[in-house]
């Protein structure tokens, strides 16, 4: 029996985590769930899943949540806060963690899994992109067993000759070519994308993810976060990985080889398929997910990504290549300039204006230590509102 912890349980990876476990009683108990703010979805979880543990954002959502368990006869203890995250993350208790919590705030957590040895099922793609060496230093020293949940990250790991080899001195592996549906706004004109409403940019047409997941795969600042952390998962340098836009979204993604073979992960697009894959690891279990029927998709397109319609993608390349903080400074600025156009205070044109402008006028450093980087993502948040209340008052 496989212990879980889920942090971020209410989002939509975390939804689907319990979808796929639910089906699976035999091998799998929860052991703690976690939320932020969505308290009756969490206590609904509980009620379900019976976890020992549940940890909330705040003391307020902690006694909303508890009086909610208490009126059902449930004995989940009610915790909150950062510290009771990573305690889950991390408790002997628990055998995998899924790191499903959204931005920067997943990055203690998830750290706190990896240190204790876990095996942590990896979404929370912005842990990874602001901390990728600690983080990798981290899962080496305690010999935690780091698995992708990103479709794109999970599909190369199946398609790379021994399970989770580096692309450096992996057999014949030439490139990784990470596949981009191009989001909601591809085929349109750059200049009509001004006045775009946050629920047109959420409406993904292949996959249906959380908010800001989404508005970062309408400006395409998801693609450049994946080729950081492809980059940290896999030891690819920048030239090794090439974005093609495939707009089905049925090629996961690909790994290229020397003899000139290029395999594919190919399926319908559901999160369930490397949440289950990376579950059962390495085995196989049944996921939900139907199977894919090839005549039905028909055809398969590929093109080049187009890097003056998603400016981000060029700006998350330049932080890669940058490297120290600088991709810890994009993060912040990408979260806090997707919070302003999802509040109505930007365009989503501004978006990546944000974004540029913070790592413009910001030095980046080494990353020497969290601390460090926790430093340049307050100077880089503060940085990017100084610079969105400017573009207010004009
Ligand atoms: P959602 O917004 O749907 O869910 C986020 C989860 O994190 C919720 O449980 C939320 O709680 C919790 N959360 C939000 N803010 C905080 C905070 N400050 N502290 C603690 N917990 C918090 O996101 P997704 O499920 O879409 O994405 C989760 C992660 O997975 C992201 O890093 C994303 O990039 C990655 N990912 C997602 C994919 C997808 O298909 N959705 C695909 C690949 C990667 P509450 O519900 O209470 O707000
Ligand atoms: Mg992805």
């Amino acid at each position: 029996m496989q212990r879980i912890t889920i942090l971020g349980a209410t989002g939509s990876i975390g939804v689907s985590t319990l979808d796929v476990l639910a089906r699976h009683p035999e091998r799998y108990s929860v052991y703690a769930l976690s939320a932020h703010s969505r308290v009756e979805e969490l206590a609904a979880q509980c009620a379900q899943f019976k976890p020992a543990r549940a940890v909330v954002g705040t003391a307020a959502a902690a006694a909303q949540l508890q009086a909610l368990l208490q009126a059902q006869g449930l004995r989940t203890e009610v915790e909150y806060g950062e510290a009771a995250l990573c305690a889950i993350a991390s408790a002997a208790e628990t055998d995998t963690v899924m790191a499903a919590i959204v931005g920067a705030a997943g990055l203690a957590p998830t750290l706190a899994a990896a240190r204790a040895g876990k095996k942590v099922l990896l979404a929370n793609k912005e842990a990874l992109v602001m901390s990728g060496q600690l983080f990798m230093d981290a899962v080496h020293e305690s010999g935690a067993v780091l698995l992708p949940i990103d479709s794109e990250h999970n599909a190369i790991f199946q398609c790379l000759p021994q399970h989770y080899s580096r692309v450096p001195g992996a057999s014949g592996v030439t490139k990784i070519l990470l596949t981009a549906s191009g989001g909601p706004f591809l085929k349109r004109a750059v200049e009509t994308l001004d006045t775009v409403t946050p629920d047109e940019a959420c409406k993904h047409p292949k996959w249906s993810m959380g908010r800001k997941i989404s508005v970062d795969s309408a400006t395409m600042m998801n693609k450049g976060l994946e080729v950081i952390e492809a980059h940290w998962l896999f030891g690819a340098s920048a030239e090794q990985i090439e974005v093609v836009i495939h707009p089905q979204s049925v090629v996961h993604s690909m790994v290229s080889y020397n003899d000139g073979s290029v395999l594919a992960e190919l399926g319908n697009p559901d999160m369930r398929t490397p949440i289950a894959h990376a579950l059962a690891y390495p085995e196989r279990i049944a996921s939900g997910v139907a199977q894919l029927d090839l005549a039905q998709v028909g055809t398969l397109q590929f093109e080049r990504p187009d890097f003056v319609q998603f400016p981000c993608l060029a700006l998350a390349f330049d932080a890669l290549k940058a490297g120290g903080t600088a991709p810890a400074l994009l993060n912040a600025a990408n979260e806090v300039a997707v919070a302003a156009f999802l509040d109505g205070r930007i365009g989503f044109r501004q978006i990546d204006r944000v974004i540029a402008k913070v790592m413009d006028e910001l030095p980046h450093g080494a990353a020497a230590s969290i601390a460090a980087v926790m430093e340049q993502d307050g100077l880089a948040r503060a940085a990017a509102e100084r610079f969105i209340a400017s573009l207010r008052a004009q």
